[in-house]
This record gives C-alpha cells, sequence and structure tokens, in this order.
C-alpha cells in the first residue's frame, strides 16, 4: 500500500531534501511512496515539516499519522490544537556537529580573548597569555542532544563544565546539575555559559536580572538556543553596568533581528543571524525515513515530543 508524505516546508527546500529523502526512504525499503510538496490531503499519512512552511492547519489531513519536523526547536508548532498525533523533533549528526563547532569556536573566541588580538594590530607589542581551558569554568544550560554534545567537546578541551537539566543526569567529566539550587551553583561558577535550551514556559526569561546577577563579574553569554530565554533588557542593563562582559546571540525574540534593536550597536554584544546549526538535508532524511519506517511497522517513534513538557 502506498505511504503519502507531504513534504511542508519553504518551496525553496524541496530541492534540497528531494533526492536524499528520496534515498533514504529507499534505503529503509519505503518503494511505494507518494512523496512531495503537493499529496493530496486525504492521501498524507506523514508529513516531513518545517514550521517555516505552507501547513499549520493539521486538521486538513484526515489520515495523517505522524509529523517529523525538520527543526530540533518545536515552540512554534507544540502548542497546534489541530496536531492530534505523534510530533517528532529532529535529531541529526549534522545538527549536531555543526551546533558542537559552532560553540567550541565561540567560547573559544572568548577564553582566549581573540577580539583582543584582532583589535590591537597596531604596531604595538603587547604580549598577554590567556589562561588555561582547565581554569576557565563553563556552564550549560540545557544538557539534551546538543547541549551534551558540546559539553563533551569543551570537556575534551580541557575546560571544567558544568550542565544544568530538568532531570539531573549522569555524563562521565561533566558536573551534571538539575533545579533550583543546581542552577545556582552553575550560574555562580561559569565565566561563560552556553544555553541550549528549548523555548517553553519553564526556560522562558531564565537569564534575567536575578539569575544574571548570580553569575561571576564579567561572565560572557554565549546563546545559540532560543531568543526568549533571556530578558534582553536585564541583559542590556547588565552589559552596561559590566556586570556581564559579552554576549555572542544567534536567536533573538523575533528574527530577522530589527534593524532598531540596540543589540546590533552595543559594544559588548555579538549578533549572529540563526547560523549557529542548521538540519543537514542527507542526515535529516535518513532520520525522517528511519521515522517513518518505524511508525509503518508500528513501532514506537524516535525523538517524540512531550508536549506537556513543550519540547
Ligand atoms: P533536547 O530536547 O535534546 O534538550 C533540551 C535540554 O533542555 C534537556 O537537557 C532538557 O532537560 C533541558 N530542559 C528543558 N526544559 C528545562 C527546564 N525547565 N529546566 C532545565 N532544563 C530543561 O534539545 P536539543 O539539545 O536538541 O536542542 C536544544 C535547543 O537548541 C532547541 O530546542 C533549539 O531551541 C536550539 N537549537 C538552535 C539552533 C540554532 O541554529 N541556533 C539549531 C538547533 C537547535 P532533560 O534532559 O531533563 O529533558
Amino acid at each position: 500500500m502506498s505511504v503519502g508524505i507531504l513534504f511542508s516546508a519553504p518551496p525553496a527546500a524541496w530541492a534540497d531534501y528531494e533526492a536524499p529523502l528520496r534515498r533514504a526512504l529507499a534505503a529503509e525499503g519505503l518503494d511505494d511512496v507518494e512523496l512531495g510538496p503537493d499529496v493530496p490531503a486525504d492521501r498524507v499519512d506523514y508529513i516531513v515539516f518545517a514550521p517555516s512552511g505552507p501547513v499549520s492547519d493539521f486538521s486538513a489531513f484526515p489520515n495523517l499519522k505522524a509529523v517529523q519536523s525538520l527543526w530540533a526547536g518545536v515552540e512554534t508548532v507544540v502548542g497546534n490544537d489541530t496536531l492530534r498525533v505523534p510530533l517528532c523533533r529532529m535529531v541529526d549528526s549534522g545538527l549536531r556537529e555543526g551546533m558542537v563547532e559552532w560553540v567550541a569556536g565561540q567560547v573559544l573566541r572568548h577564553h582566549l580573548g581573540l577580539d583582543g588580538v584582532l583589535a590591537c594590530q597596531d604596531g604595538r607589542w603587547k604580549p598577554r597569555v590567556p589562561p588555561l581551558a582547565r581554569n576557565r569554568p563553563v556552564g550549560i544550560l540545557g544538557l539534551g542532544e546538543l547541549g551534551t554534545a558540546c559539553a563533551a567537546a569543551l570537556a575534551g578541551l580541557g575546560f571544567p563544565v558544568m550542565g544544568w537539566s530538568r532531570r539531573r543526569k549522569e555524563i562521565p567529566g561533566i558536573s551534571c546539575h538539575a533545579g533550583d539550587d543546581g542552577l545556582t551553583t552553575v550560574l555562580k561558577d561559569a565565566q561563560i555559559l552556553v544555553l541550549l535550551l528549548p523555548d517553553t514556559p519553564d526556560t522562558r526569561t531564565i537569564l534575567n536580572a536575578d539569575t544574571l546577577g548570580r553569575m561571576p563579574q564579567g561572565a560572557v553569554i554565549v546563546n545559540p538556543g532560543r531568543g526568549p530565554l533571556i530578558d534582553d533588557d536585564a541583559l542590556l542593563a547588565a552589559l552596561d553596568e559590566g556586570r556581564i562582559g559579552h554576549a555572542t546571540l544567534d536567536v533573538f525574540r523575533t528574527e530577522p533581528l530589527p534593524g532598531d534593536h540596540p543589540f546590533w550597536s552595543h559594544p559588548g554584544v555579538t549578533v549572529s543571524p540563526h547560523v549557529a546549526s542548521a538540519t543537514r538535508p542527507d542526515t535529516a532524511a535518513e532520520v525522517a525515513a528511519r521515522n517513518i519506517r518505524r511508525a509503518v511497522d508500528g513501532k514506537p517513534l524516535l525523538y517524540q515530543v512531550d508536549r506537556t513538557a513543550g519540547y
């Protein structure tokens, strides 16, 4: 029996995904598929979905069995009342590798003071030896697929890494924490803090005047998680007062970041246009195909979103 798979993402993405998806579905033994952006609604069994694509009313698909997101962050779809079938988020090795590279790069930039080196090409010889990584505690809020991989990479470089998650984890080489006390423990020592939490009602503005105030003087924030994790005004105030030394932000409450937002002109902020990591079609297509195969076989789906927790 043919399996109907709607690809619902911005139209330009279909060219990138068609061949990888067909290849991956065939590799899973799914040869009889109707796949593409125009599958008739009543023949759609599964949707490969980007929130930026055309579908927002899932009730239009009477035979829908599951939705596979192409994005790791599902905050814009998790509360959609028309979605009555399982929703799976993207866990993709390409996404993970990209995030590890970006986070390691940003942490090393701040740790080594590379901005200062670049600003000092003025003919004056001013040696300044950076500290060793082992003397620079790094905190990571969110120890999921991405946070755990970044924690392991940073620990591998020698940084003492403290992580925080909803449920306390055991990860070799990482000091793991949970709960309010755990958050305080991480914040009070983190000279560099990486945010890799999802955007949920519980995580919104987790970095606010109070929590920023618990961090060491001059600490650096690196946020590739989601914009609403941070209270923008509180961050700007902490930067102005010098309590926070710098913030490198890849995600924002409004994207693209409006041209008149104070982050653009603040000397203590680096604006990065949501490029920390992207879903890679080759590896993401394999994840989608594997999950559709599991659904067809009646097996539990991988990476299913807990819609009560919001991620
Ligand atoms: P996961 O769902 O695998 O991990 C989320 C982590 O956050 C888990 O450790 C979870 O705890 C923790 N968490 C959730 N809620 C709370 C809470 N209330 N208190 C404490 N910890 C909490 O997500 P990923 O690692 O795959 O992705 C993380 C986020 O990264 C995405 O949601 C997305 O917003 C962002 N992202 C950004 C990209 C970019 O290019 N900038 C690209 C891809 C993702 P627990 O382990 O107990 O469940």
